[in-house]
């Protein structure tokens, strides 16, 4: 088969590599017919996550067909339609029994991290009962690509640790596919106002249609200005979708007392936390990995048309022309990119 393999820091290919086997009896075998690139692949590929090792196929998200199980598997057979988790769960570990599904004795993120992800044309799934998905029948399987990752991400460690309420303000810092599906769950709770932050006006004019209430390009204003001009003493939550130290200080220099700072974006160095201001207003900061408990609830939405995921996706592929979704995706800004899908046909 082919896969997009990763072979050190700024090296990667489309090439022949073996096709996966049942290695143990709780593992599935999956075509893969839907995948695409997320912004942490584009990490591993500076160097930026080591444990990734040259030969390692990437991706961790997509959908496909069951064609073949391991014997334990017992809630997929082949020919079953399914969604691919980013996270690997085997339901029985101290963490998986408390939904902390990221943190898997047995698994977490491992896909195109420890073990062959879901760029190529079949990925071994370990624990498939667990971490895979069905679909149901005439699901728009392109929006379901965006549940494998970006969407509990956004809701869970954005929204949830967020705690958005009715009527809150809310601002978003990055308005990339996690900050976006942040933008598009936040609504689940009515908050009054969405402010979507970032550089690039292509996306904030995709977040206005996305529901944000307001956007501010933060290279022609000043966002701490705007915020504290436009509420009483700052915003309730403020979801930081970057992952960089100067827009985790947006939030920080952003937030009311009582509020809620969440971090979802990935950081690569140390951030300069103003602890000595935060404490005294009773400001709650969290932080984590997706669990991808909220799955289920969110494809109930997505299958409904409630949560319209398909709008993210910009542009689509076929699995022969992976390098240049890579190349498009890697220039998202200059190719108004947000979410690449890459088909099987
Ligand atoms: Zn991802
Ligand atoms: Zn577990």
């Amino acid at each position: 088969m082919n896969a997009m393999v990763y072979h050190g820091p700024g090296q990667k290919a489309w090439e022949s590599v073996d096709t996966p086997k049942v290695l143990h009896p709780t593992d599935a075998i999956i075509r893969v017919t839907k995948t695409t690139i997320c912004g942490t692949d584009l990490h591993i590929l500076k160097g930026d996550v080591p444990a990734v090792t040259d030969g390692r196929i990437l991706g961790h998200e997509g959908v496909g067909v069951v064609e073949a199980v391991g014997d334990a598997v017992s809630n997929f057979k082949p020919g079953d339609r399914v969604l691919i988790s980013c996270i690997t769960s085997c339901g029985k570990c101290e963490y998986c029994k408390k939904q902390m599904y990221s943190h898997c004795e047995d698994g977490g993120w491992i896909l195109g991290h420890l073990i062959n992800g879901t760029q190529a044309e079949y990925v071994r799934i370990p624990h498939a009962d667990n971490s895979l998905y069905p679909i149901p029948a005439g699901s728009d399987e392109e929006a379901l690509v965006m549940l494998s990752d970006i969407l509990p991400t956004g809701f869970e460690i954005g929204v949830l640790y967020g705690a958005v309420k009715p009527g809150d303000t809310v601002a978003i810092v990055g308005a990339g596919p996690v900050g976006m599906a942040s933008l598009l769950t936040a609504q689940f709770y009515s908050p009054a106002r969405l402010i979507m932050i970032d550089v690039d006006d292509a996306r904030l004019e995709m977040a206005m249609k996305f529901g944000a209430t307001e956007v501010i390009n933060s290279t022609k204003a000043d966002v701490a200005a705007h915020i504290k001009a436009t509420t009483k003493d700052g915003v309730d939550v403020a979801i930081e979708a970057v992952g960089i130290p100067q827009t985790f200080d947006v939030c920080q220099n952003i937030i009311r007392p009582g509020g809620h700072l969440a971090n979802v974006g990935v950081h690569g160095t140390s951030v300069d936390l103003q602890i000595q201001k935060l404490w005294i207003q009773n400001v709650t900061i969290t932080t984590g990995l997706v669990n991808t408990n909220t799955t289920p609830m969110l494809l109930k939405n997505v299958t409904s048309g409630r949560l319209q995921a398909e709008g993210l996706i910009t542009h689509r592929f076929k699995f022969n022309d992976f390098p240049q979704a890579y190349e498009v995706f890697g220039n998202a800004a200059k190719e108004k990119a947000m979410k690449v899908i890459i088909s099987s046909d």
